[in-house]
């Protein structure tokens, strides 16, 4: 089977291809630093994870750039506020973000660029727009005309008797029943020069809309179609609308092959999260309550399909803690396992080979992993009782070894943090030490060789055992 994504541009599943064979070329709407990033954001973030991972497990390279958007007007509100530049201001929350990024185990992008170290790249796209008359100056800001573009609406669907014609707006967001000409370019303030949000340009000195950022950016890095382009719901409209006219407008080519957006997180009441709504919690707060950054990863990118909204509350985030206790528990029995010769596990087998083509096969469906664990955890307790009746051979534990590598490929959750290994490894190491004294070298060696698969490096030295960590990851 191959891999299905759905496009909300068409309100299709369709099968992905990329332009250039081989190679998937994504653009991934990234963080505004000007706060801590709230769980919502950090689900948009784990999808694009989820999706870079897949189509790498799918053979295809990928080139993935995230932007960071280190001025708009909340930005330089704070700055000034605080009497500091909006680089200084920004540093912060980009640091923390990255760490928060960490934390939940987000596989590094490729490009990370920075807005403020693109302005020269926005300008030759607004100067394009401009020449070909689909921007125009007023009253020093520079607004793209949307009734240059036909097509305007068709990724958010709107109705386009609701747009307005002639009329602008500069804010970065406005109502899609007012759908209105939009900043390409703000001509600076004061206050824009004071917190060093001004640039110039041959069109007057000022600093860039939000949405020129992303385009800008996407086509210097991917060329002027990308493979995929993805975002939260929330980005819809405007901003992805904006991006698109602006893009297509300019290079007269498709902007993307494939629109994909995540859903938002609800709240333990059922209302969206966000920061304007103030009912927010940023993973700091999960993590100063008790919570294990990795239970949050495996909630906010299993349990709930990418498309579907996803609650979060404390019953939820213990749910995840248990599901990841069981998986480990099961990866650990499983590893530790002496197989028995002769043991009539054909059964054991051919059920782990099936869940792992149904785990596949969900995946290729437009990622649906809620699905795939679904059929993985049923397969666990099989096994579970199979293992607590002696039943599992070599080729069983193959098999089962094989469905959770594959399934921690997207899940990233089996290896245990580095402060609970030393624990662990100090444990085996006394097992193995244990084996030895007994002369069972057989079980010693399998200790240290279940270590080495998971990637902790065993030497012996006269001192005793030290080990170190070979992972890559
Ligand atoms: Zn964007």
């Amino acid at each position: 089977m191959t891999l299905r994504l759905h496009d909300t541009l068409s309100g299709e599943k369709r099968d992905f291809e990329a332009l250039e064979p081989g190679v998937a070329r994504i653009y991934t709407c990234g963080p505004t630093v000007w706060n801590l990033a709230h769980i919502g954001n950090f689900r948009a973030f784990l999808f694009y994870d989820l999706l870079r991972r897949h189509l790498q497990l799918s053979g295809f390279q990928v080139v993935h750039v995230m932007n960071i958007t280190d001025v708009d007007d909340r930005i330089i509100d704070q700055a000034d506020a605080a009497g500091i530049t909006i680089t200084e201001f920004t540093g912060a929350y980009e640091e923390a973000f990255f760490e928060d990024l960490s934390r939940l185990r987000a596989q590094p992008v490729e490009i990370y660029p920075r807005a403020t170290e693109h302005v020269p790249e926005m300008i030759g796209l607004i100067e394009r727009l401009l020449a070909e008359g689909k921007a125009y100056l007023a009253d020093g800001d520079v607004y793209f005309r949307i009734a240059s573009f036909p097509q305007y609406g068709k990724l958010s669907h709107l109705d386009r008797s609701g747009l307005r014609a002639g009329s602008r707006v500069a804010s970065d967001k406005y109502d899609k029943e007012s759908a209105t000409d939009f900043a390409l370019w703000k001509g600076a303030t004061p206050r824009d020069e004071r917190v060093g949000a001004a640039w110039d340009a041959p069109f007057g000195r000022g600093r860039p809309g939000w949405h020129i950022e992303c385009s800008a950016m996407a086509m210097k890095y991917l060329g002027e179609t990308l493979d995929v382009h993805a975002g939260g719901i929330d980005l819809l409209f405007p901003h992805h609308e904006n991006e698109i006219a602006q893009s297509e407008a300019a290079s007269g080519r498709p902007f993307a092959r494939f629109w994909l957006h995540s859903e938002f997180v609800a709240d333990a009441a059922g209302a969206k999260m966000s920061k304007s709504e103030g009912n927010f919690t940023t993973l700091r707060d999960l993590l100063a309550a008790g919570h294990d950054p990795l239970a949050v990863r495996l909630l906010l990118i299993s349990n709930a399909h990418y498309r579907s909204k996803l609650r979060v509350s404390d019953e939820a985030l213990h749910a995840a803690a248990e599901q990841l206790r069981r998986l480990r528990d099961f990866d650990e029995r499983v590893r530790r396992l002496e197989p028995r010769p002769g043991a009539d596990d054909a059964a054991l087998y051919q059920d782990a080979l099936d869940a792992a083509g149904a785990y596949r096969e969900a995946l290729d469906d437009d990622l649906n992993l809620p699905q795939g664990m679904g059929r993985v955890f049923e397969l666990v307790r099989e096994a579970n009782a199979a293992l607590d009746a002696g039943r599992v051979g070599t080729a069983g534990r193959r098999a089962l070894l094989d469905l959770l590598a594959a399934v921690d490929a997207h899940l990233d959750v089996l290896q245990v943090p580095e402060a609970e290994l030393e624990t662990e490894v100090r444990g085996l190491i006394a097992e193995r030490e244990e084996a030895r004294r007994a002369r069972d070298f057989s079980r010693a060696d399998r200790i240290r060789d279940d270590l080495r698969e998971r990637g902790v490096l065993l030497e012996d030295s006269r001192d005793g055992v030290r080990w170190r960590l070979v992972r890559s990851s």
